[in-house]
């Protein structure tokens, strides 16, 4: 079974995945750490962020490996061709050059690739911006997660001191995170909107374990639909 978690930056699709996964005993897929890799990929090469082909051979070519602890489906690091990259992701330089490479439509051909045989080796909860809309268009639940803006940008400073690593000035974070919906939804190649099915949820005002519950309840109720 697939469950679809699409939305925008910072609307808590990463803790809400990896709980919900915890509770469903699925694994988790975080999609968003895929483009990252590979945009910290084209930094080391020195790509041209905008160079559709050279983009698309990193990606083609590349490994892209979670790591997991003994029996936590929930993965803990990510590599890529061996580097681990788990911090190094989460940095404002790839905050900023992961826009583009995900807009490659060659990267995303690539990505669609393995984010489908990912998530068809069991049952996954996969976090995304097309994930329910062009990854897996016939998951069991799809689920659109937004927050405001403000919200989210608050969210991101905390996390980001939690982690110490990432930006902690709120300006700087609420302008990215501006920056990145513009981007993500009005590129051309699977841009960041609902699933006509998709059950829209909004966390502004609401607890985190309030959203876990109901997306597991969702989660249970597919389950039993598909029995
Ligand atoms: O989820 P996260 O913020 O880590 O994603 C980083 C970036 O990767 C997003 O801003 C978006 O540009 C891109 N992305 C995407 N499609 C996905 C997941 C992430 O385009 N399925």
């Amino acid at each position: 079974m697939i469950v679809a978690i699409d939305g925008p930056s910072g609307a808590g699709k990463s803790s809400v995945a990896k709980a919900c996964a915890k509770q469903l005993g699925f694994s988790c897929l975080d999609t968003g750490a895929m483009y990252r890799s590979i945009a910290w990929l084209a930094l080391e090469h020195d790509v041209a962020l905008d160079d559709d082909e050279a983009l698309g051979q990193l990606a083609r070519a590349c490994t892209i490996a979670f790591g997991h602890a003994p029996g936590d489906p929930v993965p803990r690091s990510v590599s890529i061709d061996g580097h681990d990259v788990t911090d190094a992701i989460r940095t404002a330089r790839i905050d900023r050059a992961v826009s583009p490479v995900s807009a490659a439509p060659s990267v995303r051909a690539a990505m669609l690739d393995q984010q489908r045989r990912i998530g068809l080796s069991g049952d996954y909860v996969v976090e995304g911006r097309d994930i329910g809309t062009t990854v897996f268009p016939d998951a069991e639940l799809k689920v659109f997660l937004t927050a405001s803006a403000e919200e989210r940008a608050h969210r991101r400073v905390r996390q980001n001191a939690d982690r110490g690593v990432g930006s902690i000035d709120y300006p700087e974070v609420l302008a990215d995170i501006e920056r990145r919906d513009e981007y993500d939804s009005t590129r051309a190649a699977s841009p960041l909107c609902p699933a006509k099915d998709a059950k829209l949820i909004d966390s502004t005002d609401r607890y985190i374990e309030d959203i876990i519950a109901e997306i597991c309840t969702l989660a249970h109720d597919a389950q039993e639909g598909e029995r």
